[in-house]
């Protein structure tokens, strides 16, 4: 298949599956405030006898305006993650040849898009050659929200282990290659492909909403919704969160945007679907797991 015959959106997981208590990623939740959506999320997203929250770690490839983007970048391989097992010294994980089933070689990628810069969405920024640090993807810009760059050169400054180290190896190496384009709200990256804030989870967290030619517009939301028991419950903050309530606000945001409309919300971490369109549902909200184009899966 020629890459132009390619879908417009494709979808790559890393790491599947992923398990935490949900007392721990959402202190606030509960899994009993959850039984009415037991038909939604058990099994896939929540396992409701151990009380564990189910997610993925994912990257999407997105073709547009003659753009080929990579939006997260996952865990990579080589990376001393000692406080996350699953994560640590990874080798061997076929995510370039899973890159390469969907069309694309490193050197093909024009745009890494990084909607914040946790460990879990950078790792595959560079990776490991004759013992240094090297971009992945030769002819990409990177592409980072210009608050969450700041926030965590700061970060690091003060102690380069911060974040998993992460800034250290998969920010850092690529900031000195002169390879990372900062960003602001509404800047088009390509053409229909704008940025859009999305503060809270970090300190500069952004999304990349995509108009497509023969669907509904696609919100890569990152950690916007950690998991869809965020959707009935919005006000369900991760502990990763930098700011809980400007969390909270955003994510009630783009739940009501996505309610009035077609969009469809792509976070990185959702199980089984690519992405979810939402359904006003009385008081609450509910997702519908779906595909690229919105339907139903
Ligand atoms: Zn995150």
């Amino acid at each position: 298949m020629r890459a132009t015959d390619r879908p417009a959106i494709e979808t790559i997981v890393d790491l599947d599956l992923y398990e935490m208590p949900l007392s721990m990623l959402l202190p606030a939740g509960n899994v009993a405030a959850l039984e009415p959506w037991r038909h939604l999320f058990e099994g896939d997203h929540v396992d409701y006898a151990r009380g564990m929250v189910r997610i993925a770690i994912k990257s999407n490839v997105a073709r547009v305006g003659g753009q080929t983007i990579l939006v997260d970048a996952c865990v990579g391989e080589h990376k001393e993650r000692p406080q996350r097992v699953e994560w640590h010294q990874r080798q061997g994980t076929d995510f370039l040849s899973k890159l390469a089933q969907v069309g694309c070689r490193p050197e093909d990628i024009d745009i890494v898009m990084c909607t914040h810069l946790h460990a879990d969405h950078v790792g595959w920024n560079t990776r490991l050659e004759n013992g240094k640090w090297t971009p992945t993807f030769p002819n990409a810009r990177y592409i980072v929200g210009y608050e969450e760059l700041a926030y965590w050169q700061a970060q690091a400054a003060k102690s380069p282990e911060v974040n998993h180290g992460s800034y250290q190896d998969s920010v850092l190496p690529v900031l000195e290659a002169g390879m990372i384009d900062t960003v602001a709200a509404n800047d088009e990256v390509a053409d229909g492909a704008v940025i859009v804030p999305l503060p809270g989870h970090t300190a500069g967290q952004i999304g990349l909403q995509i108009s497509q030619l023969n669907g509904p517009d696609v919100l890569f939301c990152g950690d916007a919704i950690h998991s869809p028991v965020q959707v009935p419950y919005p006000e369900w903050a991760s502990f990763l969160c930098f700011d809980p309530s400007a969390a909270i606000n955003t994510r009630e945001s783009i739940i009501e945007r996505a309610s009035s409309s077609d969009l469809v919300l792509a976070p990185a971490h959702v199980r089984e679907a690519f992405g979810m369109r939402i359904k006003r549902e009385g008081a609450r909200h509910r997702p519908i797991f779906c595909d690229c184009f919105g339907r139903p899966v």
